[in-house]
């Protein structure tokens, strides 16, 4: 039995488990999808991987599934974070959505000298995050951390992480991520449409742990530096292969 409808839970998966849906799925399932019991839908919880359910009672205001079977483990993937500055709300969105689809672990936006946006809705950010994984087949949804100052990011940086760091000045100083490197966990930085302040660059430029990249001599804009760089990390570090 398969299901065609995909659905995140913020509740615990297992087999015989009962889901209590909230308002606004029951309106989705029974009211835009038209399921009623008996119908089949596909859990996921970011933990637990993905179970088969079936509807045990539908309302209007809210509906209860029972889990059947697990159909997929939990899939994590790469210890990779996307560091970026925010833009404007459309392709913020974007980064968000093309993050968890290409398979980052975290996403954390930041603020940089010439951020544009001074404020994020992260709740909104962390709903795309799971559209995107209901869509995409995952069954991990990446967090999406509040807004930093990426100067305050840089000071608590953890031991151990490498950053690829993405900078447009760099043409031609291409980024060789070595294949017998995989399994070391690492963070990607796009900056803001306004590009990177010398004092960030140098600070950046010092540190042991980052490795500066160009992504070819154009300057791409900072949604399609995203998609770019998580391509070529998960090339030859992800899960890719
Ligand atoms: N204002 C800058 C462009 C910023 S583009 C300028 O006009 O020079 C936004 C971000 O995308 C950059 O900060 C960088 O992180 C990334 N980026 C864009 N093009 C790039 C390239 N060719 N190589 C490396 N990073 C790039």
């Amino acid at each position: 039995m398969s299901a065609k409808i995909r659905l995140y839970v913020d509740q615990p998966l297992g087999q015989g488990q009962s889901v209590e849906l909230t308002r606004e799925q029951a309106r989705y399932l029974f009211g835009v999808m038209r399921l009623s019991v008996g119908g089949t839908v596909a859990l996921f919880n970011g933990e637990d991987g993905e179970w088969l359910a079936e509807v045990a009672e539908a309302g209007k205001r809210g509906g209860v599934l029972s889990c059947m079977e697990q159909i997929k483990p939990l899939q994590l993937p790469p210890d990779l974070w996307l560091l970026f500055a925010p833009i404007k709300k459309a392709r913020t969105d974007f980064i968000v959505e093309k993050a968890t689809e290409m398979g980052a672990a975290r996403i954390l936006p930041v603020q940089t000298e010439f951020t544009n946006s001074e404020r994020i809705r992260q709740d909104r950010l962390q709903a795309h995050a799971v559209e995107a994984a209901e869509q995409c087949g995952g069954t991990y949804v990446p967090e999406v951390a509040d807004l930093q100052r990426l100067e305050r990011v840089l000071d608590t940086w953890p031991e151990g992480r490498n950053l690829m760091f993405c900078d447009e000045a760099e043409v031609g100083s291409a980024l060789r991520l070595a294949a017998n490197e995989k399994g070391q966990p690492w963070a990607i930085l796009i900056g803001p449409e306004g590009g990177f302040s010398n004092k960030e660059r140098a600070r950046l430029n010092s540190l042991p742990y980052a490795h500066v990249a160009s992504l070819g001599p154009r300057i791409l804009r900072a949604d399609t530096a995203a998609v770019a760089a998580l391509t070529m990390w998960q090339q030859a570090l992800g899960d890719w292969s």
